[in-house]
């Protein structure tokens, strides 16, 4: 069972940009589209690559202050300052950048929502941006403008949010804390030990949203098991138990191993089974609603395998064991690194992190019912 999947981008989303030297660079995206053309993506199964149109201030206004959003054009006409501690610098523009992307993704909620397919949107997936203010990286919070548009535009009851980039999403994580109609699962490196140094397991929401906000956080070395192990145990019976209407995920690349501003020792596999089971979750319990967005990943041979691998896997339309040759030569020209040559790495895993990892699935199991898959009685069934 599979619905084709929509892939939302075009080159606008390269307007987001730091300058050089900065280590978000969306050019990573532009290149995993272009693997996934070169892969067949689009020939099979209904599939399709999109253009994209730019977000709107009201789109801005479902999730952000509008004093914020005022701010941010300010800083557009000078491009200059910074728009949070230091991480996130002013460019000229920036507001209009940020929008494209949660455009981009607004187009892709549309499409999953009318029942035509899957979607993604892999230049976005702004998972620090606040209502009221910018962090790592981060303008706007398209998944958050999402979640919030699913709610007012479209009357969605419950949805889930998972985020397996390595930081933790605490721009959508705080941002709903206190939602109940909102279950978000998020996997990241441990706070003690990574931006934004937050996301502990205490935290499983406010008030009547208890128990339907999950972290997961993994010890620097988390491997495939670890991943597995709490999906498996935590997320997959939460998700079952809570039977979100809609699935969005932020799919950064950043656990990836060799990724240089993070220690998790993901393998594409990881990524990739991770993905096949939310996506069959997505038929199983959410009339096949799934959105996809993308999100950090600063090693882009990694980005470059996992973003067209999970596409592929969402798609039906399997990859070639290689990747290809004129693909991977216009990524050595963009970066002057070696590309990727395979598809298939071998699984990992670390003794300490997944032993971590099950005490994790404990406390969960104690602090929420859901994570034990049971359904909170303050979940109503309409
Ligand atoms: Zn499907
Ligand atoms: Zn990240």
């Amino acid at each position: 069972m599979s619905g084709p999947l929509h892939v939302y981008y075009g080159r606008e989303i390269l307007l987001y940009d730091f300058g050089p030297g900065h280590p978000f660079n969306q050019r990573r995206v532009e290149l995993s589209v272009r693997l996934m053309e070169a892969c067949g993506l689009f020939e099979g199964n209904g599939n399709t690559l999109r253009p994209i149109q730019k977000g709107t201030r009201d789109d801005a206004l479902l999730f952000h202050e509008p004093g914020y959003i005022d701010f941010l054009a300010r800083a557009s006409e000078t491009g200059r300052g910074v728009l949070d501690q230091g991480d996130t610098p002013a460019f000229p523009g920036c507001l209009d950048a940020a929008l494209w992307g949660v455009g981009a993704t607004l187009e892709a909620l549309d499409t999953v929502m009318s029942g035509d397919g899957h979607a993604f949107s892999p230049g976005g997936g702004w998972h620090h941006g606040y209502r009221d203010h910018a962090s790592g990286f981060c303008i706007l919070n398209d998944g958050a403008i999402a979640l919030a548009a699913a709610r007012e535009r479209f009357g969605i009851k419950r949805a889930l949010y998972l985020d397996i980039d390595v930081h933790h999403g605490d721009g959508v994580f705080y941002g709903f804390y206190g939602d109940g109609w909102l279950l978000d699962v998020d996997f990241h490196q441990d706070g003690r030990t990574l931006f934004p140094g937050k996301g502990f397991v205490e935290e499983v929401g406010g008030g009547d949203a208890a128990g339907t906000k999950l972290n997961i956080p993994l010890l620097p070395g988390a491997s495939d098991d670890a991943a597995f192990l709490a999906w498996r145990e935590v997320a997959v019976p939460a998700i079952r138990a809570f039977r979100p209407e809609l699935i969005v995920v932020q799919c950064g690349a950043d656990a990836h191993e060799g990724d240089p501003l993070a220690m998790l020792e993901w393998s594409l596999g990881a990524y990739t089974e991770i993905i096949a089971s939310v996506h069959t979750l997505a038929h199983e319990v959410s009339g096949g609603r799934l959105l996809l967005l993308g999100g950090g990943g600063y090693n882009p041979a990694n980005v470059c395998l996992v973003w067209p691998a999970i596409a592929h896997a969402v798609g039906n339309v399997p990859l070639p064991e290689r990747v290809p040759e004129p693909w991977r030569q216009s990524f050595e020209n963009t970066y002057g690194v070696g590309a990727p040559e395979r598809f298939s790495e071998p699984p990992t895993s670390a003794t300490r992190p997944l032993r971590a990892a099950a005490r994790c699935v404990e406390d969960l199991r104690r602090l929420s019912p859901l994570a034990r898959g049971e359904k909170p009685a303050s979940l109503s069934d309409e």
